[in-house]
């Protein structure tokens, strides 16, 4: 079978470092590897909408960052399809397919968008109205969307970060469900997280939830060399180091955290030779007498290291905008082309193709012959 993976991001926003731990740089590594037979990478811009009904032109601006995004972290257009997701609309009509296979029960036990609808600060019961607004129906079954992206694509592979688990999951029960009510034409995901855990949630710099555009605690991959300082000096490291001489906590610790996520050996040769490994770094800072400053220092220079290419691509990408647009207009129609293979599949699985020529003349002759006795 082939190996095929699509994945996304929702344009609210510049990609930070995140979503290039959670995904991008492992999408980056599999486009690179060579394994994969198809690469889709969709910019979730109809996804993105079901909570930002009041600010759709949001939205909209954001598709042109992310797809810079995209392209300076390394993913090629010339091997990795990348497109606008309310582009296809084949995508809409599978959504309203399989919204009969799924319950409003089940939707509301998924635990990430329970998550969300608090982090949004929609109202759950009936209290929505005066104070806070309800609950998008077009959110609610966003779960029902994404399975529609995944499987137009057939994707076997899905790459995220730990947030998607419940998506995924959602998506491969409609696919059993799929598959057994009409006929095996869907093809059910695996999910492909981070290997190194602490990727698969990174939490922002203020150290409390994860990194997300919603909550203005990110370091984005656009940031200049001086905003991503200011922000690596200014961040949550642990309330109990005190003193330089105090013992340190390294779990909890952002910066430590985020050193687990960039940082290798070589780092240490280049920039803080006194330390051979993280290892030895972290067991300094537990003793006592290492302090912060040094660390964020440390961890700026990681930073910059992994930043400076994708700023300097970014530069030149924005040089050329209608190059992009026309990357993004490109790979939307070969997007298309491939869902709309899909939802005929489904529409044959359903029996909903009537117009199909072998399927009407048979329909046809059924229904004469049904009439003709009178
Ligand atoms: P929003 O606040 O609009 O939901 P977001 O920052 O959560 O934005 P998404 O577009 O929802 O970003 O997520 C895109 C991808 O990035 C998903 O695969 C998600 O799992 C991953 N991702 C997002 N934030 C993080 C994070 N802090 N750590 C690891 N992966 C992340
Ligand atoms: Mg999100």
């Amino acid at each position: 079978m082939a190996r095929i993976i699509l994945t996304g991001d929702r344009p609210t926003g510049r990609l930070h470092i995140g979503h290039y731990v959670g995904s991008l740089r492992r999408r980056v590594e599999l486009q690179n590897s060579g394994e994969f037979d198809k690469i889709y990478i969709m910019i979730a811009d109809a996804q993105a909408l079901t909570d930002n009904a009041d600010n759709p032109e949001k939205v909209r601006q954001n598709i042109i960052e992310v797809a810079l995004d995209y392209m300076s972290a390394g993913l090629d257009p010339s091997r990795s399809t990348l497109f606008i997701q309310s582009q296809i609309s084949e995508l809409t009509e599978l959504t309203f397919y399989y919204m009969d296979l799924v319950t409003v029960q089940r939707l509301q036990r998924n635990p990430t968008v329970k998550q969300e609808i608090l982090l949004r600060g929609f109202a759950e019961n009936n209290d929505a109205g005066e104070n806070r607004p309800g609950i998008p129906v077009g959110f609610f079954c966003y779960p029902i969307s994404q399975a529609a992206d995944i499987t137009a694509f057939k994707a076997t592979t899905v790459p995220v970060g730990e947030d998607q688990e419940p998506m995924i999951e959602q998506t491969r029960e409609i696919v059993r469900k799929f598959n057994s009510v009409y006929a095996p034409v869907l093809v059910e995901p695996e999910i492909l997280l981070p290997d190194n855990c602490v990727c698969r949630r990174l939490p922002g710099t203020d150290g409390k939830a994860k990194m997300s555009k919603s909550l203005g605690n990110c370091i984005y991959l656009a940031d200049s060399e001086e905003e991503v300082r200011k922000k690596v000096m200014g961040m949550y490291t642990d309330p109990l180091h005190v003193q330089v001489s105090d013992p340190g906590h390294v779990e909890g610790n952002t910066v430590f955290t985020y050193l687990d996520a960039f940082c290798h050996p070589g780092h240490f040769a280049e920039f803080w030779p006194e330390y051979a490994s993280l290892d030895e770094l972290k067991d300094h800072y537990r003793r006592g007498g290492l302090g912060d400053v040094k660390i964020k220092k440390f961890l700026n220079s990681v930073l910059q290291a992994e930043l400076a290419p994708i700023r300097e691509r970014r530069k030149e990408l924005e040089k050329d905008i209608p190059y992009v647009y026309e990357v993004l207009r490109k790979g939307s129609g070969q997007a298309r082309e491939v869902a709309a293979q899909t939802l005929s599949e489904v529409k044959r699985a359903m029996r909903i193709n009537y117009f199909d020529a072998d399927v009407l003349a048979s329909l046809t002759a059924e229904q004469s012959e049904k009439y003709s006795g009178r």
